[in-house]
């Protein structure tokens, strides 16, 4: 009976470690630049078939559309962002956000669309799915004032009276989760261009529902995780591996691999992505790993107004901070492009590289692995990206050699430490 009542105790505990509140998805990533011409397209893959050809056809046709009009600039860039949320496991919400611009554009463009999938009855949802009609009434009203207050300078009136009078039932621009619900329109259709996306948010428990929405419980990570203690010897040769780009589904196993030397890596990672991967970000700090800020949607950064800037690293900062407890310190550029306004608005330090082995660009994990340990040495920093399957192949060759030759694997911290030591020592 004891032991029963144990392996009850035990998978208890183990649920509750789990818990509900990850919702691991997987993304396709395809983040590369040749000269001045910057390409991140990331999409979440759904376990639905359905829902990942409406996601894959409607980016395939802005980027399309993109290579098109883009042809003769000389500078320019696509970029999509997603974000991923299932909400009491039946609603898989899907936000895609699409910028871009060349320098044969007078203005960047942008675009948002939605994706609100039920599991349960297979379909995709618009508003009358999950509104009654006294709830239809009661976001049309508060949309009308919303938008009024704050998008008076360039809100097309009649449009929106129409808009609301005969579309609004079977619009599908809109996300929610368990309290709040969120309209999004794009430029041209309620309001004119100069204002951007515009987009409504409603608190949930002050619409009538025709859907029941459970509130979902997310414990915050006020306490710091306890980071697994190592030594590093000073005096025998370190090296840093830094991946940029992820999480992915590829994140754990390296983490596993570094494990296996005793060693940690730094992690430049997306902010968007984050929700997807709360447990892997969790091991990441356990094991000793250090996490830095890579943007929240992979936009070029070099391009970025102050404000953007700002936004882009303060969003990606807070969602770590929450999910981790601890807060990056470091910060890598998107594209490793830097300028001085980036220099100048983030307070966070500036990590770069020196060994670039190009594995974005060569598709073969030998190759990769080939490219690193032929330019490895005391004091590397290497660069990869723990979104491709061929990165974690080469980490695993590379690991096994370098270590072999005595190397030990740090963190940028931990590098900057021995730095230190061995300077005081000298
Ligand atoms: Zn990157």
């Amino acid at each position: 009976m004891i032991t029963l009542k144990k392996i009850f105790f035990m998978s208890l505990i183990i649920l509750l470690l789990s818990g509900c509140t990850e919702t691991k998805v997987d993304y396709y990533s395809n983040i590369s630049h040749q000269g001045k011409n910057y390409v991140s397209i990331q999409y979440p893959i759904t376990t639905n078939q359905t829902l990942n050809e409406h996601i894959k056809t409607y980016i395939d046709e802005h980027y399309q559309r993109f290579l098109n009009y883009s042809k003769t600039a000389k500078e320019k860039e696509f970029n999509t962002s997603a974000e991923y949320n299932l909400i009491n496991k039946r609603y898989e919400m899907v936000l895609l956000t699409t910028f871009n611009t060349a320098s044969s554009m007078a203005h960047p463009s942008t675009s948002v669309k939605s994706f609100v999938f039920d599991k349960k009855t297979n379909s995709l949802l618009s508003l009358k799915d999950i509104l009654t009609e006294k709830g239809i009434e009661q976001v049309s009203e508060s949309l009308k004032q919303n938008l009024k207050e704050t998008y008076q300078n360039c809100l097309f009136e009649n449009r929106l009276n129409s808009f609301l009078d005969e579309e609004i039932q079977d619009y599908s621009n809109f996300t929610f989760d368990d309290s709040t619900l969120v309209l999004y329109f794009n430029p041209y259709l309620l309001t004119s261009g100069n204002c951007g996306i515009v987009n409504s948010t409603f608190k949930l428990d002050t619409l009538s529902l025709k859907i029941n929405i459970e509130k979902e419980v997310f414990e915050e990570n006020t306490i710091l995780l306890k980071s697994k203690e190592k030594s590093i010897d000073p005096n025998k040769p370190v090296i840093a591996f830094t991946f940029d780009d992820g999480p992915s589904k590829y994140t754990d196993d390296i983490l596993n691999e570094f494990n296996k030397y005793q060693g940690s890596a730094t992690f430049f990672v997306i902010g968007n992505k984050l929700d997807s991967y709360k447990n892997t970000l969790q091991e990441m700090v356990k094991l000793g790993n250090e996490i830095g800020n890579h943007s929240y949607n992979h936009q070029w950064m070099s391009r970025m107004s102050e404000e953007e800037l700002t936004d882009q690293i303060n969003k990606t900062q807070e969602k770590i901070t929450k999910i981790t407890g601890t807060t990056p310190t470091r910060i890598r550029p998107t594209y490793g492009a830097l300028n001085k306004r980036i220099k100048e608005t983030s307070k966070l330090e500036i990590a770069l590289w020196n060994v670039d082995p190009k594995d974005w660009k060569y598709k073969n994990s030998k190759t990769i692995a080939e490219r690193i340990l032929r330019n490895a040495e005391d004091q590397s920093i290497i660069l990869l990206h723990d979104t491709h399957k061929r990165s974690v192949d080469a980490v695993k060759i590379v690991l096994k050699e370098l270590d072999k030759q005595g190397y030990q694997f740090v963190t940028l911290g931990e590098l900057e430490e021995v730095k230190l030591l061995r300077k005081n020592e000298t």
